[in-house]
């Protein structure tokens, strides 16, 4: 799902949150227009029921607005590393995400993908050795043609484009599979 897309469908939830708020109100107050105690018990309900799906309605936008901000870091590069692990699914561990710009690491290599230093860019690592069909996998996947080690290419998303570089043979720390994007 795109940024955009996210937005809109905040925004049509929202307003229906609020026409749906306007329904309870409606039963709630018929209830104890009712004046009886079944009437209060009713309101009473219904008033219950409200409040928990609310709290749930609201835990469910507090959770998209946090996948929203986090899609946005590193100019979007972290929506596509997160498209990466989805296309991975847990068939290798992440060894290695972005690393802050004091790690030692980041200091011999300032213009990695995962050093800090580089805003506009993110990394993702998983602990397998030389697994050329995933790295081949993770390039068709995202739409991109992968020819080899160090290889890039670019792929579009949201209105953006970024180059994503695919490392599967050992290199750097040891053996692992390391995807790297950076917007352009
Ligand atoms: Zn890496």
């Amino acid at each position: 799902m795109t940024r955009s897309q996210l937005q809109a469908s905040l925004k049509l939830w929202q307003s229906r949150k609020a026409y749906r708020y306007g329904k309870w109100r409606y039963y709630i107050r018929k209830e104890r227009r009712a004046k009886t105690s079944t009437g209060k018990a009713a309101a009473h309900r219904l008033r219950a029921k409200w409040s928990k799906l609310h709290e749930e309605a609201a835990k469910t936008v507090t959770r998209r607005k946090r996948q929203l901000a986090e899609n946005n870091k590193y100019g979007g590069s972290r929506a596509v590393t997160n498209e990466i692990i989805r296309i991975v699914g847990g068939r290798a561990s992440v060894t290695s995400r972005k690393r802050p710009a004091w790690h030692p690491l980041s200091i011999s290599n300032p213009s990695s993908d995962h050093s800090g230093l580089n805003r506009l860019a993110d990394a993702v690592d998983f602990g397998t050795a030389n697994n050329y069909s995933l790295a081949r996998e993770i390039a068709r996947r995202l739409g991109g043609w992968w020819s080899g080690d160090y290889d890039a290419f670019v792929i579009s998303r949201s209105g953006n484009k970024y180059r994503v570089q695919i490392i599967a043979g050992t290199h750097g720390t040891g053996p692992h599979l390391h995807v790297g994007v950076r917007r352009i």
